[in-house]
C-alpha cells in the first residue's frame, strides 16, 4: 500500500530518496519521512504528515548527509496519519530505524511485551514493534538481530532496516509485500515499486516471499529470514516506461486494481478472523452495554457502497438475526427516519468524504445512535466523526469506478455479520467457521476468475455492440447484478439495469429481444434452480443470456448462450467473486468503445458534493 525506497551507494542519499519518494506517491500519501546515515552512522530523520511536497517544505533546503539512508511514504492502517505515526519508526535508543508496508498482525501482543521489558513507544501504529524488537535482539550483529525480530512478526510486510550500528549496510525484507532490490552501478535501491528507480537503473532483483537483501559496497546477499540460507539472487532487466510501471506494466489502474482484489480481500481478512469464526476489530470494540441495546442496524452508502451494504444486509440478517435496512444516504438525509440508540448504524464510504453518506452518519449520530465507518481512508472525515473504523485496507484506489474497494466493502460487511453475530450467539461454531473458511476461499476463487480473463474479454466485446444490457441475480446475488449494471453504465456508457430475476415477469421482460443481452448470476445457493427457469424465461424472449455458474454446473449448457464458470465458493460469500466477472465484461466492453476507463466522463472518485 505504501511506497518504499532505500539507497546505498556512492552518491547523497536524500535528493535519490526524495525524487523517488514523489514517484511512488501514488501508492500512499498521507505521511512522509526519510532517515540518512552519515559515514560514522549518525542518523538524521525527518518526518511530517501529508504529502512529498510537505516534507519537501519542512527540509526547507536542508540537506541531510550520508550515502545511505531510506524514505516513505504511508497509508496508514494502523493509527490516524500524523507525523508521529509517519514512517521511518526507530527503537528507544534511536540506533535502529525501519519503515514499512504491510500490516502486523500480532503488534498489540508485541507491544505488551515490549512495554513490560521497559521499551518506550511513541506511535499509535504496528510498526513501531519492529525497530524495538530489533533493539531486543540486537547483540552486536544487525543482520542477526533483524532476522530475530522479523521471525516474530505475522501478518504482511516489506521492510526496509538501518542500524547506526552498521552505517555501510542496508537491508531489506518481505513477506507478503512488495520489495525488489534495483542493481545500479556500485549503488543499489530497495523500493516497493520499480518506478521509483528506473531513472537510475533497470536492473532488478526479485526478492522472494519470506527473503531478506543484505546490502553493503560489495552488493547484495540474499537469504531466506526463516534459518539465514543464502539464496541465488535473480536479476532481471524491465523495458518499462515510467507511467505504464506505476500501473504495474498494466494499461490502467483500473485493470491493475481488478488483479488487486485478490490481495485486498485477504488484507481485509487479516488478522480479524480467529479460529473459533468470532471477528475481532483492531479498531472497533463497542461497549457490551451498548451493543446489548441494537435491536437493528441501518446501513447508509452511495452507489457500489450502497451495493456492497445490500450484500451486508443479507449477510448480517442471515448471521446475526437482526433486521437490516440499507438506504442510500442522499434518501436517508431528506426524511424523518427512525433512528436512535437501538439502531447500529453502519455508515459505507470509499473516501470516507462522501457528503451525502457523511451527513447521513452525522444525523444518526445526533440522535443517539452509534456509527461505525467502513472506509479505506482512516483519517477521513467519516473515520474521524463516527464511534468506530472497519478500514477496508484495500490500498490506494485511482481508477476512479470502485473495484477492490467494492469487495472489501462487501468482505467487511460479512465480517460485520460474523461480529454481530459473535455478539447475539446466533450462529453455533461449526456454522461460524464454516462461514470464516468461505471468506477465505475468496481470493483463490478470485484468483482463477482474473486467470480467465481472456474470455471474458471477447465477451466484453460482443456487450459492446449492444445499446442495453440487462444484468438479473437472487439473493445474495441481486447486489452483485446492480453492481455489474452500474460498472458498464460508469465506464462504458451503455444503459444497464439490475435486476432481481424474480422481478422481471413484472415489467421489465417486456424489453426483451434478441437487441437485449442478459448477464444472468446463478451460481451454486438457494436459489440456482429458480435462476435457471428466469434464465428459460428470457432465452424464450430470445435475448442472448451470459450465464455465470459454479464450475461443474452443466445444467444451463445448451439454455445459456454462453456459460461462464467460476469456482464454487459459498453462496454468501459469491458476490466477491462473481462481481469480478462482472468488472472484466464491462471493462472490455468500454475498451472496445474507446471510453477512458480510469476517468470516465463526468465522475470523481470521492464525491464530496451533495
Ligand atoms: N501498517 C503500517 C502503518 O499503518 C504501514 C502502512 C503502509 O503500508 O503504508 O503505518
Amino acid at each position: 500500500m505504501c511506497g518504499i525506497i532505500g539507497y546505498l551507494g556512492p552518491q547523497a542519499a536524500e535528493p535519490i530518496l526524495l525524487e523517488s519518494l514523489r514517484r511512488l506517491e501514488y501508492r500512499g500519501y498521507d505521511s512522509a519521512g526519510i532517515a540518512v546515515l552519515d559515514r560514522q552512522g549518525a542518523p538524521t530523520s525527518v518526518k511530517c504528515e501529508g504529502k512529498v511536497a510537505a516534507l519537501l517544505e519542512r527540509l526547507e533546503g536542508r540537506s541531510l548527509p550520508g550515502q545511505v539512508g531510506m524514505g516513505h511514504t504511508r497509508w496508514a492502517t494502523h493509527g490516524r496519519p500524523s507525523e508521529i505515526n509517519a514512517h521511518p519508526h526507530t527503537d528507544c535508543d534511536g540506533r535502529f530505524y525501519v519503515i514499512h508496508n504491510g500490516i502486523i498482525e500480532n503488534f498489540q501482543e508485541l507491544r505488551e511485551e515490549l512495554l513490560a521489558a521497559g521499551h518506550r513507544f511513541l506511535s499509535e501504529g504496528d510498526t513501531e514493534v519492529i525497530p524495538h524488537l530489533i533493539e531486543q535482539a540486537y547483540a552486536g550483529d544487525l543482520v542477526d538481530a533483524t532476522r530475530t525480530a522479523l521471525r516474530r512478526l505475522r501478518g504482511a510486510f516489506a521492510v526496509v532496516v538501518l542500524g547506526s550500528t552498521d552505517p555501510d549496510t542496508l537491508i531489506g525484507a518481505r513477506l507478503n509485500a512488495p520489495l525488489v532490490v534495483g542493481v545500479g552501478e556500485r549503488e543499489w535501491f530497495l523500493c516497493s515499486d520499480i518506478p521509483a528507480i528506473l531513472p537510475y537503473t533497470r536492473q532488478v532483483l526479485v526478492l522472494g516471499e519470506g527473503e531478506m537483501a543484505v546490502i553493503s559496497p560489495v552488493g547484495p546477499v540474499v537469504s531466506t529470514i526463516a534459518d539465514g540460507a543464502e539464496v541465488e539472487p535473480r536479476v532481471i532487466r524491465v523495458e518499462w516506461d515510467v507511467l505504464a510501471a506505476q500501473k504495474g506494466g498494466y494499461p490502467t489502474f483500473m485493470r491493475k486494481e481488478m488483479d488487486e482484489q485478490p490481495a485486498a480481500v485477504e488484507n481485509a481478512l487479516r488478522g480479524r478472523l480467529l479460529d473459533s469464526g468470532e471477528v475481532r476489530f483492531p479498531d472497533w470494540d463497542p461497549p457490551p452495554a451498548v451493543a446489548a441495546g441494537w435491536t437493528r442496524v441501518r446501513i447508509v452508502g452511495a452507489g457500489s457502497a450502497y451495493y456492497a451494504g445490500l450484500v451486508a444486509k443479507y449477510a448480517i440478517e442471515e448471521l446475526s438475526g437482526i433486521p437490516v435496512e440499507v438506504e442510500t444516504a442522499s434518501e436517508f438525509r431528506y426524511r424523518p427516519t427512525v433512528v436512535d440508540a437501538r439502531t447500529l448504524t453502519v455508515a459505507i464510504s470509499q473516501s470516507g468524504e462522501t457528503a451525502d453518506t457523511l451527513a447521513a452518519a452525522r444525523e444518526s449520530r445526533a440522535r443517539g445512535s452509534h456509527v461505525v465507518a467502513l472506509t479505506n481512508v482512516v483519517a477521513s472525515s467519516l473515520a474521524l466523526e463516527a464511534d468506530g473504523v472497519v478500514n477496508l485496507h484495500a490500498g490506494p484506489e485511482i481508477g476512479v469506478v470502485a473495484t477492490k474497494t467494492f469487495v472489501t466493502q462487501a468482505a467487511c460487511g460479512i465480517l460485520l455479520g460474523l461480529h454481530l453475530a459473535g455478539r447475539a450467539k446466533s450462529l453455533d461454531r461449526p456454522a461460524a467457521r464454516a462461514v470464516v473458511a468461505g471468506l477465505r476461499a475468496v481470493a483463490p476463487a478470485q484468483r482463477l476468475v482474473l486467470a480467465g480473463a481472456e474470455r471474458l474479454a471477447v465477451l466484453g466485446g460482443v456487450i459492446a455492440d449492444h445499446p442495453a444490457v440487462l444484468f438479473i441475480g437472487r439473493g445474495i446475488n441481486y447486489p452483485t447484478a446492480l453492481e455489474g449494471a452500474l460498472k458498464l453504465k460508469e465506464i462504458s456508457y451503455q444503459h444497464a439495469e439490475g435486476y432481481p430475476a424474480g422481478e422481471l415477469k413484472h415489467g421489465p421482460i417486456a424489453l426483451l429481444d434478441r437487441s437485449m443481452p442478459v448477464v444472468a448470476f446463478a451460481t451454486a445457493g438457494r436459489t440456482r434452480d429458480k435462476m435457471r427457469s428466469n434464465i428459460e424465461q428470457v432465452r424464450a424472449r430470445q435475448s442472448p443470456v451470459i450465464a455465470i455458474v459454479s464450475a461443474g454446473d452443466d445444467s444451463l449448457r445448451g439454455v445459456a448462450t454462453e456459460l461462464i464458470s467460476v469456482p464454487e465458493v459459498p453462496e454468501l460469500v459469491s458476490p466477491m467473486v462473481n462481481v469480478v466477472v462482472a468488472q472484466l465484461l464491462a471493462y472490455h466492453a468500454a475498451l472496445v468503445r474507446g471510453c477512458d476507463v480510469d476517468q470516465p466522463r463526468n465522475l470523481a472518485k470521492s464525491v464530496t458534493v451533495e
